[in-house]
């Protein structure tokens, strides 16, 4: 199973499967889930605290802190979608719509190199 072969339709059922499986429905609520998404994401931003953003990109590269960085990535992954089943969200509708209206907030003209907020870039400002 490799992103080039799987549809996003396929990793959600697998997601589906698991958790109905358990029973685990009554708990994968939308607050539940969105809960645990943060977790999920303060795990992976765990491994990287205090280390400088070179040390850690090339952690993410390599090693048994690659493994561990991939598991929590995956378990933020796992969550999204089962949020997006709970809720009937189209992820792949959702996505596109949000690269949308973000290239609409950050136009590649204004926004290229630099990584100020929209709300500054229209000033001239970082
Ligand atoms: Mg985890």
């Amino acid at each position: 199973m490799s992103d080039d072969r799987t549809t996003v339709q396929d990793l959600r059922a697998i997601v589906a499967e698991f958790v109905s499986a358990r029973d685990w429905e009554q708990f994968h609520n939308p607050k539940d889930l969105a809960a645990a998404i943060a977790v999920e994401a303060a795990e992976l931003q765990a491994l990287f605290l205090w280390r400088s953003a070179d040390d850690a990109a090339s952690l993410a590269l390599a090693g048994g802190m690659r493994m561990a960085m991939k598991e929590e990535l995956a378990d933020v992954i796992i969550l999204c979608l089962s949020l997006a089943n709970a809720a009937g969200v189209d992820v792949s509708s959702v996505v596109r719509q949000k690269v949308e209206a973000n290239g609409a907030k950050y136009p590649v003209e204004l926004s290229r190199g630099s990584a100020a907020k929209y709300t500054e870039l229209r000033d001239g400002g970082e």
